[in-house]
C-alpha cells in the first residue's frame, strides 16, 4: 500500500476537526485513537468493496465461518501492521507529539470470546485475509465481551466490560443488510394448489438482526475479508402508547427482550449453559447469517440450489451454531419449497464441524421443552432428521438396539447438538492429532464406524503476524535479519534458524532480547501488582482460563512444595524463579474462585517472606485478555502446559510460547505431543500420566490416591497445609473443598479426577530439571532456539490451508 506520511497527517487532523471540531492540542486520546483508526481505514475502502463483489460471482466459493465467539483482541495496531504503516503512523505521531503507546491502550480489546475456541477463531481470520482466500466470520456483536476481572482481596470480582465505551472505529455498520429472526410462534400446515402440504410458523416473535462489519486485512496483500457481526434489535423500537400511558417500563419492555439477544457473552468456557437466551443468542446469529448468505446466493443463481454447496460452505466452530443445520432445512423447505431430500442433500454438502472439546460436561444438551417452545418448527424438523437417521442406523446395524440408543438425536428429553452435527455435515474434524485419535476411537467411535471418511484432523495454529512481528518486535528483527522476512506469512521458514543453534553469539543475541522482554513485564507486574520481580529468575508461566483439567492446581502445589522446603533449609541452592499466573473463573465455576484464592494467598505469603530472601515470587496478573497476553507470551522461559493427558483438546497458548522462544513443561496432551514431535523430546520437559494410560487407570477404577499420598510426605504436608490454617485461618472454607475433593471426592465425581496427586512427584523431578537446564546459559539459549525453529508447523496459514484444501475445497 502507498502510504505517505503529510496525507495521512492530514486525514488524521482533518478527521479531529470535523468530526469534534478539535486540533491535535485540545483532542482526547480516545478522539485521536478514533481519527487515527478511521484514516486508516478510509485507505482500504476501495480494497474492501472490490473483495465483496466477489460474493457476487458465480465462479468464487466462499468459506464462513460460524462461530459464538471472535476473541480479537484490539485491532488498531495489529491493521496498521498487516497494512504496513505502522512505522509510517508512529512517525506522524510522533511529528504531532503524540505518544504512540498512549494511543494504542486507549484502545479497548475486542473481548467478544472466552478463550482458545474464540481466539482460534480470530487468528483464522487473519490467516484467510493474508492466504487470500475467501473466508469471512460470521457472529455476535455482543453489546457487553468477556468481563473485566479484578482481584479483590485476592478474589476474583467481576465487571461488565463495555468494550463499546467510546464507539468502535473498526466497525461499519450495514443497516440496508439487516434481516429477521422469528421465535416462538406456532405451526400451520396447508396444501397449496397442486395438492403438495407446506409448513409456516404463525404469530412469531421478531427480532431485528443489523449487521456490522469489522474489516478484516491481509499482510501486505490488499485483500480486505469481512467479520459480520449481528446486533439485535426490537423491530418496533420500544412502545410510545405505553410511554405516553406513562408505563414507562412496559414500553421498553419488548425493545429490551430484543436486544438482550446480543447483550452479553456468556462467560463459561466449558461446562453447559441451559439458559433460553444462550439457544435465542445461537439461533439469532446462525439464522440471521444464513439469510445474507442466500441472499447472496440468489442474486446469482434464484432459486435454483443445486449450486448451493458449490458456491458456498459453511464451517461451524464447535456446537454453537449447529441449529443452522435445521435452520437451513427450514428455509430451504418452507420458503424456498424445495422437498426433503433436495434439502437435506444441500445441507449436508455446505456444512463441517470442528469439535473442541471431549469433556462430557461441555456436549450440548437443548431440553426438548425449551426448544420445542422456542423454535417449534426447528424441533419439528430435527425430530424428522432423526427419524430418518435412525431408520438409517437401524438398516446398517439391524437389531442393534444399544447402538441406536446411543445414537439417538433425541433422547432422554434433550437435543444432543454433537449428534446432531455429525448426522448434518460432510466433515468432522477434531484440533490435534491426539484429540482426533480419542474422538474416533472413544468419545465418537460409534459415529467413526459408521462414517469413518467424515472424520479429520486440523491441528490448531496461531497467527505469527500478531503473536509474533507485532508483539515481539524485538525477537521479529532477530529473525528477520538473520533469515529475511519471508516467514511472516511462510511459516515453515522458521527452520533456517536452525544452524544459529551453534552460534553462541546468535544464542546470545536471543537471550538478551528474551532479557529485554523480561524486563519489560517486570515494569508492568510493578506497576500492576506493586511487585518486585527480578528478570534474571526463570519466568515461568501458566496463563489460560482457569479449569481443574488445566491444573493450576498442580502448579501451586509445586510452589508451596518449594517454598516448605526453602523455609526448612533457607541456604539450600535455589535457582529463583518467578511464577506467573493469568486466569478468568467461569463466573459460576466454585472451585475455580477457590485456586484463584489460593494462588493469590500463597503468593502473599511467599512474596512478603524476608526469610526466604526473593528466591520465590508469585504473581497473579489481573483480567488475562488477549492485550496483556501480548506481553506475557514474549517474555516467558518456561510455558506450563500440564493439563491431565487426554483432556486439553489443543491449545493455542502452547505455540505462541513456543514462536516466542519458551521451553514447554507439559504433559503429552492436546498439540503438546505435537510440539514434542517437532522441538525434540529432550527441548522440552515431559512427565506425567498419558492418555492411554489414564484411560485404563479409569477403567479399571484402579487410583487410589489416599495411597499415592501416603507415600509422599512433602506433598502430605502441602495438602494438610490447606487446612491447617497454615496459609490463613480466614481461608480455610475456600481451600477445605480442594483438599476434600482431592482425598475423597465431592459433587458425586471419584477423588482427584485430573489425577494432581498422581502427576506430582513426577512433576517436582521435570520442573527440578528445568531449574538445573537454566543454569547453563548457552544450552537453555540452544533450547530456546530450536523450539522457535521448529515451531513452523503451528501457524494457523498452515491450518487453514488444510481446512481449504481438504474440507472446504477452495482456492
Ligand atoms: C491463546 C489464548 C487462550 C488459549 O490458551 P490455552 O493455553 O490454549 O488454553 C486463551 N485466552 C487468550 C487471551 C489467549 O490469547
Amino acid at each position: 500500500m502507498q502510504f505517505n506520511k503529510e496525507d495521512f497527517k492530514k486525514i488524521v487532523l482533518d478527521r479531529l476537526d470535523k468530526d469534534y471540531g478539535r486540533n491535535i492540542e485540545s483532542a482526547t486520546r480516545e478522539e485521536i485513537y478514533y481519527s487515527v483508526s478511521r484514516a486508516a481505514l478510509s485507505s482500504i475502502w476501495s480494497s474492501w468493496s472490490e473483495r465483496n463483489k466477489d460474493l457476487y460471482k458465480k465462479d468464487s466459493k466462499q468459506a464462513y465461518y460460524f462461530s459464538a465467539e471472535f476473541l480479537m483482541g484490539r485491532a488498531m495496531s495489529n491493521n496498521l501492521v498487516n497494512l504496513g504503516i505502522l512505522e509510517g503512523v508512529k512517525e506522524v505521531l510522533n511529528d504531532l507529539e503524540v505518544d504512540f503507546n498512549m494511543i494504542e491502550d486507549t484502545e479497548s480489546d475486542a473481548g467478544l470470546g472466552n478463550g482458545g475456541l474464540g481466539r482460534l477463531a480470530a487468528c483464522f481470520l487473519d490467516s484467510l485475509a493474508t492466504l487470500g482466500l475467501h473466508g469471512h466470520g460470521y457472529g455476535i456483536r455482543y453489546k457487553y465481551g468477556m468481563f473485566k476481572q479484578k482481584i479483590e482481596n485476592g478474589y476474583q470480582v467481576e465487571y461488565p466490560d463495555n468494550w463499546l465505551h467510546y464507539d468502535d472505529p473498526w466497525s461499519v455498520k450495514r443497516e440496508a443488510d439487516s434481516v429477521e429472526v422469528n421465535f416462538y410462534g406456532h405451526v400451520d400446515s396447508f396444501t397449496d394448489e397442486n395438492g403438495k402440504l407446506h409448513f409456516r410458523t404463525l404469530n412469531t416473535e421478531k427480532v431485528t438482526a443489523v449487521p456490522y462489519d469489522m474489516p478484516i486485512i491481509g499482510y501486505g496483500n490488499d485483500i480486505v475479508n469481512t467479520l459480520r457481526l449481528w446486533e439485535a434489535h426490537s423491530p418496533d423500537g420500544f412502545e410510545l402508547q405505553l410511554f405516553n400511558k406513562e408505563m414507562y417500563n412496559e414500553s421498553v419492555e419488548k425493545k429490551n427482550r430484543a436486544e438482550d439477544i446480543s447483550r452479553v457473552l456468556y462467560p463459561s468456557d466449558l461446562g453447559p449453559s441451559g439458559k433460553t437466551l444462550r439457544l435465542r443468542q445461537q439461533y439469532f446469529f446462525s439464522s440471521a447469517s444464513l439469510y445474507d448468505i442466500i441472499r447472496k446466493y440468489k442474486t446469482i443463481y434464484g432459486n435454483d440450489f443445486s449450486h448451493f454447496h458449490e458456491k458456498n460452505v459453511i464451517q461451524l466452530n464447535d456446537t454453537h451454531p449447529v441449529i443452522a443445520i435445521p435452520e437451513l432445512m427450514r428455509i430451504l423447505i418452507d420458503e424456498e419449497y424445495l422437498d426433503w431430500d433436495t434439502a437435506w442433500q444441500v445441507c449436508s454438502k455446505t456444512f463441517a464441524y470442528t469439535n473442541h472439546t471431549i469433556l462430557a460436561e461441555a456436549l450440548e444438551k437443548w431440553p426438548i421443552d425449551i426448544i420445542s417452545k422456542l423454535l417449534p418448527r426447528i424441533y419439528q424438523i430435527i425430530e424428522e432428521i432423526n427419524r430418518r437417521f435412525m431408520s438409517f442406523v437401524n438398516s446398517a446395524y439391524p437389531g442393534d438396539w444399544d447402538r441406536a440408543q446411543r445414537m439417538s438425536i433425541v433422547s432422554h428429553g434433550v437435543v444432543k447438538m454433537a449428534w446432531l452435527a455429525i448426522a448434518g455435515t460432510f466433515s468432522v474434524n477434531g484440533v490435534a492429532a491426539l484429540h482426533t485419535e480419542i474422538l474416533k476411537n472413544h468419545e465418537l467411535k460409534d459415529w467413526y464406524e459408521l462414517f469413518p471418511e467424515k472424520f479429520n484432523n486440523k491441528t490448531n495454529g496461531i497467527t505469527q503476524r500478531r503473536w509474533l512481528l507485532k508483539s515481539n518486535p524485538e525477537l521479529a528483527s532477530f529473525i528477520t535479519k538473520n533469515i529475511g522476512d519471508k516467514w511472516i506469512t511462510e511459516f515453515s521458514e522458521m527452520e533456517k534458524l536452525l544452524p544459529l543453534a551453534n552460534d553462541s553469539k546468535a544464542l546470545k543475541e536471543l537471550m538478551e532480547i528474551k532479557h529485554t522482554k523480561k524486563v519489560q513485564l517486570a515494569e508492568y507486574i510493578k506497576e500492576h501488582n506493586g511487585v518486585d520481580v527480578d528478570p534474571n529468575s526463570i519466568f515461568d508461566i501458566q496463563i489460560k482460563r482457569l479449569h481443574e483439567y488445566k491444573r493450576q492446581l498442580l502448579n501451586v502445589f509445586h510452589i508451596m512444595y518449594l517454598y516448605n522446603r526453602i523455609k526448612e533449609n533457607p541456604n539450600m541452592d535455589f535457582v529463583p524463579r518467578t511464577f506467573i499466573f493469568g486466569a478468568k473463573a467461569a463466573s459460576g465455576y466454585a472451585r475455580a474462585k477457590q485456586i484463584i484464592k489460593l494462588i493469590t494467598r500463597v503468593g502473599e505469603v511467599i512474596n512478603n517472606d524476608k526469610e526466604i530472601n526473593n528466591k520465590i515470587k508469585v504473581v497473579f496478573i489481573e483480567n488475562y485478555n488477549v492485550s496483556v497476553a501480548e506481553k506475557l507470551f514474549p517474555a516467558c522461559d518456561l510455558s506450563e502446559q500440564i493439563s491431565t493427558a487426554g483432556k486439553e483438546a489443543s491449545g493455542t497458548g502452547n505455540m505462541k510460547f513456543m514462536v516466542n522462544g519458551a521451553v514447554t513443561i507439559g504433559t503429552l496432551d492436546g498439540a503438546n505431543v505435537e510440539i514434542v514431535e517437532e522441538a525434540g523430546v529432550q527441548n522440552a520437559f515431559i512427565f506425567g500420566l498419558k492418555a492411554d494410560q489414564i484411560q485404563e487407570i479409569n477403567s479399571t477404577h484402579s487410583y487410589n490416591p489416599l495411597a499415592e499420598l501416603s507415600i509422599n510426605k512433602d506433598l502430605k504436608l502441602v495438602i494438610d497445609q490447606l487446612t491447617n490454617g497454615y496459609f490463613g485461618t480466614d481461608c480455610i472454607n475456600d481451600f477445605k473443598p480442594i483438599s476434600d475433593s482431592l482425598l475423597y471426592g465431592v459433587d458425586g465425581n471419584r477423588p482427584d479426577p485430573y489425577y494432581v496427586i498422581k502427576d506430582f512427584s513426577e512433576y517436582c523431578v521435570a520442573q527440578d530439571m528445568a531449574s538445573r537446564a537454566f543454569t547453563d546459559k548457552e544450552s537453555w539459549a540452544k533450547m530456546s532456539l530450536i523450539n522457535i525453529a521448529k515451531s513452523g508447523k503451528f501457524s494457523s496459514d498452515r491450518t487453514i490451508n488444510q481446512y481449504a484444501k481438504e474440507i472446504w475445497k477452495i482456492s
